[in-house]
């Protein structure tokens, strides 16, 4: 996928850095993860620090130094789970901030003006992300207005926004040369939580509108993991091959490689980290729990053969140590190795298509794992 800030290759793990940042680490360690792109969240910096200081900043990347590219999500799911008060109206959603209480009224237009602030490379249209389970009449009646929010999105971002009165955007630093108005892409996101119908007629309709690439939205949102699985592999079939398929949200190791099989290109979660917060290791033998007795003397490094710095310097029974005495450098060290196992496993697993032996690669990866 050619963005502004470079290529990403495909399949690729953003993590996430919800308030711009990947929790505990910084830019560089991300970068030294190998890491492509990364995800923040529109809805969280509109917030905070809010749109006036990141524009003073010269744009998101440069607040944050990061000068990769950066996809945002419009905040649509954060105002479904976790604002206050919210009603869905035509125009736009009126909400309450879960921070002070505060309210605000956004519309699909402004997500798409805001994210261009933030000087996001990959934008995500407002939408309306249920819970599930969720009742047809409801889902029916959702769609309507993601797909209406979807074209005054897509309308909103065919305009520059130069056609706002006073607005000046600076790219990042990392974007050079004469000409320097940025392409930054919008992608459309599908709807429908788990009747296929409804999914298939918010593929069509989506598509009609020319998106730069399809997130599949809506799954991983409490139906079990067949349900996700079925969703996921009947949407991504019904997507252009040409245009990124990206799955919102998911997951861990293992649905991630299935997703890879069902045709997904993109991923964005925030397991490697938060689980990493509690101690939770992914390895390639499978999970460990840091925290536990068995580590107390064990010597080895969280995962033999990684070459993350946690891995390389530090033993499994120090970040045992670390968890047990409230040390926060031990949430840094297992995020920091969790995020570089995550991309490390996507990019084996495109080389893995690339050389045609994906099937084999994720047979032998899960007989390892599950071990
Ligand atoms: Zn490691």
């Amino acid at each position: 996928m050619e963005t502004t800030r470079g290529k990403v290759l495909t399949p690729c793990f953003m993590p996430v850095g919800t308030q711009a940042t990947i929790k505990t680490l910084s830019s560089e360690d991300v970068k030294f993860c190998r890491a492509q792109m990364i995800m923040a969240n529109a809805y969280h910096l509109y917030l905070r620090p809010g749109e006036e200081v990141i524009k003073k900043a010269g744009g998101l990347h440069r607040f944050m130094s990061w000068g990769g590219p950066i996809m945002t999500d419009s905040g649509g799911y954060q105002i479904f789970s976790l604002a206050l008060l919210r009603k869905v109206k035509k125009e736009g959603v009126e909400f309450k901030s879960h921070i002070d209480g505060s309210k605000h009224f956004i519309t699909p237009e402004k997500v798409v003006e805001f994210q261009r602030f933030l000087g996001s490379d990959i934008m995500m249209p407002l939408d309306e992300c249920l819970r599930y389970p969720v009742s047809r009449n409801n889902v029916e009646e959702s769609l309507k207005t993601t797909l209406d929010w979807a074209t005054r999105s897509k309308n909103r971002f065919k305009r520059p926004l130069t056609d706002l009165a006073g607005v000046f955007y600076t790219p990042a630093r990392s974007v050079s040369g004469p000409g320097i108005r940025q392409r930054s892409m919008l992608f459309g996101i599908i709807q429908g939580s788990t009747y296929l119908d409804l999914r298939k007629r918010s593929v069509e309709e989506t598509v009609a509108l020319d998106f730069d690439g399809y997130a599949i939205g809506g799954v991983a949102v409490g139906e079990p993991s067949e349900l996700i699985h079925e969703v996921t592999e009947y949407t991504a079939d019904l997507l252009p091959e040409g245009k990124v398929r990206y799955l919102m949200g998911v997951g861990t190791p293992l649905d991630m490689l299935d997703a890879i099989s069902e045709g997904v290109d993109l991923f964005d979660c925030v397991v490697p980290t938060r689980n990493g917060r509690n101690g939770q290791a992914f390895t390639r033998q499978g999970e460990l729990q840091l925290r536990n007795a068995p580590y107390k003397e064990d010597f080895a490094p969280i995962d033999e053969g990684c070459e993350c710095y946690a891995c390389k310097n530090y033993t499994r029974a120090y970040i045992r140590h670390l968890f047990n005495t409230d040390e926060i450098l031990g949430l840094r060290l297992v995020s920091l190795h969790n995020i570089y196992f995550y991309v490390k496993l996507i990019s084996a697993s495109r080389e893995a298509i690339v050389e045609n032996r994906f099937s084999g690669f994720k047979k032998e990866f899960l007989r390892k794992y599950k071990k």
